[in-house]
């Protein structure tokens, strides 16, 4: 079964004779990695063994979310959520992020409750999720029937394009001086 296909970069033809970093491995992890090396004016040379985005990094869900993740990485999930947001000005690119919002439904008494600590949890940080009743969930998507006791709605949560994402911001980096080299 093949795989998704990632936007397509353009390898720079020639390598640099001098440089600060080598960043090894083009996926969502190396890309943003060079782009904050090459942002902050270090000379920066990205090395891919098959082309950006080619493996996970195309293939995940594309979330960009708080909810039900580790409560210990809020502080880091807080401050992802702040890059994203700037990240397409910053790259001068797409990398279909938006902070769209996303509702988590509670089929269960004990999963409500489950998203109640959640809300009390964002709350924590300033985030105003809403604990939504099965009406007031419902109303927000017509047409939708699910058998649940409500939801929660978190609006700092959103999603970015994975096919999108790691190759726009590898041309992020080649707009800042850096280079990418791939097979
Ligand atoms: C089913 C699923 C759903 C997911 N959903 C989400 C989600 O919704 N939101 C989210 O944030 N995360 C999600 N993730 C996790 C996310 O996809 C990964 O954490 C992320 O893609 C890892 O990025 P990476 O750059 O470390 O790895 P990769 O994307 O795998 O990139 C590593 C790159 O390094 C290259 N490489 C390896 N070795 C070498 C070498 N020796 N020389 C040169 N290049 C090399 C590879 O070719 C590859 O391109 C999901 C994961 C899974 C499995």
């Amino acid at each position: 079964m093949s795989g998704p296909r990632p936007d397509p970069v353009t390898s720079d033809a020639t390598l640099p004779s001098l440089v600060d970093v080598v960043v090894i491995g083009g996926g969502i992890v190396g890309t943003s990695a060079a782009f904050e090396l090459a942002d902050r004016g270090l000379r920066v040379a990205l090395f891919e063994k098959g082309h950006v985005a080619g493996e996970q990094s195309s293939r995940n869900w594309g979330w960009v979310r708080l909810t039900h993740r580790d409560p210990r990485e809020m502080a880091l999930m807080v401050d992802s959520v702040r890059l994203w947001k700037g990240l397409n000005a910053r790259i001068g690119g797409e990398t279909g992020y938006r902070q769209c919002g996303v509702t988590f439904a509670a089929a269960t008494d004990a999963a409500l409750a489950e998203e109640r600590d959640w809300q009390d949890r964002l709350q924590d940080w300033q985030i105003p999720a809403q604990l939504l009743t099965r009406d007031e969930t419902l109303a927000r998507f017509p047409g939708l029937s699910l058998d649940i006791r409500g939801a929660l709605y978190n609006p700092h949560d959103g999603r970015a394009e994975p096919q999108m994402a790691a190759p726009a911001i590898a041309r992020g980096v080649q707009a800042r001086g850096g280079t990418i080299h791939q097979d």
